[in-house]
């Protein structure tokens, strides 16, 4: 028996036998292509693209009709990313004037964008890094005529365990009906976690070295929620799991129960319980699992892995969408949090990298920094709330000068409307998010001029803690319960009470259900996360007192030691 650990991106415990995705490329051949056969080289290469793109394809033709969008969405950006120039046009570059052979001028052109990536430490481009080796390894394989998919046939109720997995995988995973997966690279935020939580199926990435460790056929054991791998356990072990599979299907069951039930506390205080969605499609998830609306919608989804930015008539159109799936709900659409180093050019080599992007030009600073890029969604958002409750979100505000700069752009996008006649509820709540630690402290002057806050935790406390989000080395410090975020959450709560303002929080915190009691003692009464965890953050608000948890976030508030706020959270949440 053996355990490996890495980090639950989908809690739920499998017990099956593994199957080993086995994918390492072979040694990549290098050679000088003589002068007269440079054509046919070129002409090799574009064929090995073409036959890349049938596979793709043909996956997507094959996609069952109830695979997660998700996997639709990330084959059309493999599918958009053998169109770009980087992949398609600069390795036939290559061949034509260093005269190396295709397979050379593809691993060069991708060692290039390889190096580019790694200056970004964005985690949106983090993921776009991994999309493009895939995409130039199943080029690789088509140049080196080796079958992609033939070894990808596992079989229902296996474990898959991979160094990595690919869109086209996960299609696989959901046709085949595995039990669970475990990754040796990916983070939470990766496409496999994304999808590993809409499939409902136990997962864990960056297990490194899973894969070495694991053979085919052994029995393997998942637990989700810890990251935990369990390779050949001992028999008490699987009895002891399989007692555990059976409460945790027991506490789905009752948690089902509550969908249509109100989130309202025992001393009849009613809290909102929005969901935080990225693409339209995920509005299926949301109403499901019985949200109050969406509290936050990561537009930003909308202009990636796409040569060309979306239009205003594509933006108002998914926003519609959303709006149309949720009648009578909010909907809270955040304008763009693309950053320097997110690009929407398609990802021009060279462009746009920064020092420090996470402290550079991002979110509302690139909106007004390129307001070519803002109009059009200002002007799609404010069309789109004449359809329903649709509230406007700035992510990233640090400073007074630049919300209003955002405030007189949407005041002069609402005259155009207005001469063009063109309908738009011209009392659209327009809040923002705080998110940056100076918004925190200043939050009352903030206030002053918006109709709501919501809290990004996922970003404050990146900037309070100064930890970079994406950094596996300072990950260790990541801590919601640091005195400094919570008393910057305290004073946001303070600051929109007092301007009579609603206040939210849309970063992962408001749905990690240990941390529901203490953000409701706060003062907090609207909650947006992933829908996969709101029925139980819907029970524990149900189950609470908010007279006893407001002495309880008062006495929490007053502690001098940190390690005793943790002690005292976690027994707290234990209740
Ligand atoms: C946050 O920062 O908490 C947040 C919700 O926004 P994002 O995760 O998209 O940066
Ligand atoms: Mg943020």
């Amino acid at each position: 028996m053996l355990a490996l650990h890495g980090t639950g991106v989908s809690d739920g415990v499998a017990i099956g036998k593994a199957f080993v995705l086995q994918r390492e490329l072979p040694e990549i051949p290098e050679y000088v292509i003589p002068r007269e056969y440079i054509e046919e080289e070129v002409a090799r290469f574009q064929r090995a693209v073409e036959a890349s793109r049938r596979q793709l394809l043909t996956i997507r033709e094959h996609i069952p009709a109830n695979a997660p969008p998700e996997a639709t969405s990330f084959l059309d950006a493999h599918l958009l990313m053998l169109d770009d120039k980087m992949i398609s046009q600069a390795p036939v570059e290559a061949i034509r004037n260093q005269q190396y052979n295709a397979e050379w001028a593809l691993k060069t052109q991708s060692e290039i964008l390889s190096g580019i990536f790694e200056q970004m430490d964005d985690h949106y481009l983090r993921n776009k890094k991994t999309d493009v080796n895939q995409v130039v390894n199943r080029i690789q394989r088509n140049l080196l005529q080796q079958n992609y998919d033939e070894h990808e046939k596992m079989s229902e109720g296996e474990i898959v365990v991979a160094d990595d997995l690919t869109p086209a995988d996960t299609v696989m995973l959901k046709h085949n009906r595995v039990r669970a997966f475990v990754t040796s690279l990916g983070g939470p935020i990766s496409h496999t976690a994304i999808l590993a939580r809409s499939l409902g199926i136990p997962a864990i990435v960056a297990a490194h070295s899973a894969s070495r460790y694991v053979s085919s056929g052994e029995e393997l054991i998942v637990d989700g929620k810890r990251g935990m791998l369990i390779i050949a356990p001992d028999r008490a072990i699987v009895d002891e799991y399989r007692r555990r599979q059976k409460d945790i299907a027991r506490k789905k069951r009752e948690l089902n129960r509550l969908r249509t039930s109100r989130a309202i506390t025992r001393d009849r205080h009613r809290v909102a319980l929005l969901a935080n969605i990225e693409l339209p499609a995920d509005v299926r998830a949301a109403a499901q699992a019985g949200a109050d609306g969406i509290g936050l919608y990561r537009t930003e989804f909308l202009f990636m892995n796409r040569p060309e930015p979306p239009n205003e008539e594509e933006q108002f159109r998914a926003y519609i969408k959303v709006i149309k799936s949720l009648p009578g709900k909010p909907v809270t659409i955040r304008t763009l949090d693309l950053g320097a180093d997110k690009q929407v050019d398609g990802g021009r080599a060279g462009t746009a990298i920064t020092v420090n992007p996470a402290l550079g030009l991002r979110a509302v600073r690139l909106c007004l920094h390129d307001t070519s890029l803002f109009r059009p969604q200002l002007r799609a958002i404010l069309r789109a709330s004449a359809f329903g409750k649709v509230r406007m979100m700035i992510p990233m505000l640090s400073g007074q000068e630049e919300l209003f700069q955002v405030l007189d752009l949407i005041e002069e996008t609402k005259s155009d409307l207005k001469r063009e006649r063109i309908k738009f509820n011209p009392k659209i709540p327009i809040g923002g998010m705080i998110e940056v630690p100076a918004a925190a402290i200043s939050a009352d002057l903030f206030a002053r001029h918006l109709d709501f806050f919501s809290i990004g935790t996922n970003d404050l406390i990146q900037y309070t803690l100064a930890i970079d989000r994406v950094d596996d080395a300072v990950n260790y410090l990541y801590d919601p319960l640091h005195p400094s975020v919570l008393r910057l959450i305290s004073i946001t709560i303070q600051a929109g009470k007092q301007a009579r303002i609603p206040v939210a929080m849309c970063g992962e915190m408001a749905g990690d259900p240990r941390y529901t009691r203490l953000l409701l003692g706060l003062g907090l009464t609207e909650f947006s996360m992933h829908p996969a965890t709101m029925l139980e953050v819907k029970k524990i608000v149900r189950g609470a007192h908010l007279g006893q948890l407001t002495r309880f976030a008062k006495d929490i508030m007053k502690l001098r030691d940190t390690r005793e706020i943790h002690m005292r959270v976690e027994k707290q949440s234990r209740h």
